[in-house]
């Protein structure tokens, strides 16, 4: 018997990318973008229905777009779940989810190793509300679990890899934490990097502006999980309103036909130049987890299907090393977000978080002379090249 070929699921997700996320399109072959913000009903009973049935595509953009609907259901094909719901950043999608679900009194378990702004919303946002949070290291076998407390915690927040030195969660462990709900910020992973649902957890968050979109033209942040739930976060959207543009939804479902290739390349780039930094030696802590000095290189091999395209390293002269080699780049940009077709650099100790005390700075996992790079689609030859030129120069050779 041959594969029927109506059958999206018997298709390989490389397939589903190229092909998903189309019902509104037919039979244009681009996505069409839908920018009406309002439609208009037939009747005054078709009105009433959209009115008060959750995410309705053609009533008014802010419950629901279809375009915004076609990158929903492109991305809840790719990883695996029933339903997604878009949002107007990753941060959107982030507070969406947190202040969506969770209520004063409830008590919430985040990884420490967290995106900076997850972290300020877990820090100062949540305690507002009257929201609890206790944060775990997330790399200790049994810390999540061991922080849950039966009937206050609402959520388990993990990201993995993550900021800023790709330490990983273990989304086995994870996804067996009875009783929360475990959410996995998998943005450096994208669904070509790990499926986290399939392991038990129970939702997934990107940042699409980052791999997804991946082309540094979108601002769009999307959730993945059972339809229930994304009944649930969409009448808290609706109401909050941070919700996908439809110009971005429709980036986003661009990016989606090349991102199975272009996160191969980028995590086979990654795992290259890394390789290379430290066989170079001129730099210290140089973090990927496809490395086998990665220390949780065997986790890696067990959840993970491509590594991704970001390395971490430090720069032994500090600040002032660290502003010399940035400067002295020529091919990797200085600029914040990850991902896309350039190779871009970042300097966290000068600029994201300039203003940290020494000791802060230590326990976010960032050393004065710490550099993060996300691997671009240029050659690997010539981002090794840029690199060995800033090295030289940081070292006086050039
Ligand atoms: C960028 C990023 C976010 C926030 O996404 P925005 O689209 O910038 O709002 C959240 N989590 C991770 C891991 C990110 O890299």
């Amino acid at each position: 018997m041959t594969t029927p070929p109506d059958e999206p699921h018997d298709l390989h997700p490389d397939t589903r990318a190229v092909r998903g996320g189309r019902d509104s399109c037919d039979p244009a072959l681009a996505p069409v973008i839908w920018a009406s913000s309002t439609f208009v009903s037939p009747s005054v009973d078709a009105a009433q229905a959209a009115a008060t049935s959750v995410g309705t595509e053609r009533f008014y953009s802010r419950y629901g777009n279809p375009t915004v609907a076609d990158f929903e259901r492109a991305v809840a094909d790719l990883e695996g779940a029933e339903a997604a719901r878009a949002y107007g950043s990753g941060m959107g999608a982030v507070t969406g989810v947190i202040l969506g679900l969770c209520s004063q009194g409830d008590h919430i378990v985040a990884t420490r190793q967290i995106y900076a702004a997850t972290q300020l919303v877990l820090q100062v946002m949540c305690p507002r509300f009257g929201i609890d949070v206790t944060f775990v290291d997330g790399t200790e076998p049994g810390a999540m679990a061991a922080a849950v407390r039966p009937g206050k915690t609402m959520l388990v927040w993990a990201e993995t890899p993550a900021n800023p030195r790709l330490d990983l969660v273990d989304l086995d462990e994870l996804g067996a934490i009875a009783g929360p709900m475990t959410v996995v910020d998998s943005t450096f992973a994208t669904p070509f990097g790990q499926r986290p649902l399939a392991h038990g957890v129970d939702i997934v968050v990107h940042s699409a502006t980052k791999a997804m979109a991946g082309h540094n033209d979108a601002t769009l942040g999307v959730v993945a999980t059972s339809a229930e739930l994304v009944q649930w976060l969409t009448g808290f959207a609706v109401l909050h309103g941070a919700v996908a543009s439809p110009y971005d939804a429709a980036n986003g479902i661009r990016g989606l036909r090349t991102l199975p290739i272009r996160f191969a390349r980028q995590s086979a780039s990654a795992l290259e130049v890394a390789g290379w930094l430290e066989k170079d030696g001129r730099v210290t802590e140089v973090r990927h987890p496809g490395l086998e000095s990665h220390p949780q290189h065997d986790l890696a091999v067990r959840q993970m299907q491509a590594t991704g395209g970001l390395v971490c390293f430090d720069l032994p002269g500090g600040i002032a090393a660290g502003r010399r080699f940035v400067d002295a780049l020529e091919l990797a940009q200085l600029a914040t977000s990850l991902g896309g077709p350039e190779t871009l650099v970042t300097h966290p100790a000068s600029t994201t978080h300039v203003n940290l005390l020494p000791e802060e700075l230590a326990a976010a996992g960032i050393g004065p002379g710490t550099i993060r790079l996300s691997v671009g689609l240029e050659h690997p030859d010539d981002i090794r090249a840029d690199l060995a030129r800033a090295l030289d120069v940081v070292d006086g050779l050039a």
